[in-house]
């Protein structure tokens, strides 16, 4: 809690783990595990982890030369929609969660901006954008609530996987146009005899 306090707090996020206990000693680890409450929804605008929702983080902290090399994982459960029929959709998800934290006087190799390497400050590594990246990328693309949802009825809307023999007459403008023929062929015949 003291430590929390010495940083800049409004910096804070749950997703911030302090090493300084590991800083510079090369060889040294410590396993983190938290369970925390998402403060700042995670995911795309079609399916992602909820504003509220419970999550856990589960990560390996290990000093090597230049930094702090961190591995785990990011478990929670996402919501969305069904990209056919619109119903809800949940998917647990348990991302790998990586990255090298490097400190900030660690030498760099020009050309090398690896995604997975980020600078930080020494004392706390804030693995909110390496999570954040880690869901947005587990995530489908197209959420569906079964892979082979069926969708909705392309005429009244109604979920075709609760009503598998859902169907309507088939009304096709061209068969009315010829009923109106016969219609009227129909009544020359009568006016005839
Ligand atoms: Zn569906
Ligand atoms: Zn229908």
């Amino acid at each position: 809690m003291e430590e929390r306090v010495r940083h800049t707090p409004e910096a804070d996020t749950e997703f911030r783990i302090h090493v300084r206990d590991l800083v510079r000693r090369p060889g040294t680890h410590r396993e983190y595990s938290r369970d925390l409450t998402i403060v700042e929804a995670l995911g795309t605008e079609v399916i992602g982890v909820p504003l509220g929702a419970a999550a856990t983080l589960n990560i390996q902290c290990e000093a090597v030369t230049d930094g702090i090399w961190v591995s785990g994982t990011f478990a929670a459960r996402a919501a969305g929609q069904c990209g056919r029929c619109l119903d809800e959709v949940h998917h647990d998800l348990e991302v790998p969660v990586q990255g090298l934290f490097v400190y900030p006087d660690a030498p760099h190799d020009e050309g090398d901006d690896a995604d997975d390497v980020f600078e930080f400050d020494g004392e706390s590594i804030d693995l909110e954008g390496v999570v954040r990246d880690a869901v947005v990328t587990s995530l489908p693309f197209t959420p569906l609530c079964e892979p082979d949802c069926p969708g909705l009825c392309d005429q009244c809307g109604a979920r075709l996987a609760d009503d598998p023999d859902h169907a309507h007459e088939i009304l096709d403008p061209r068969w009315s146009a010829l009923d109106s023929v016969k219609d009227s062929l129909r009544l020359s015949d009568k006016k005839e005899s």
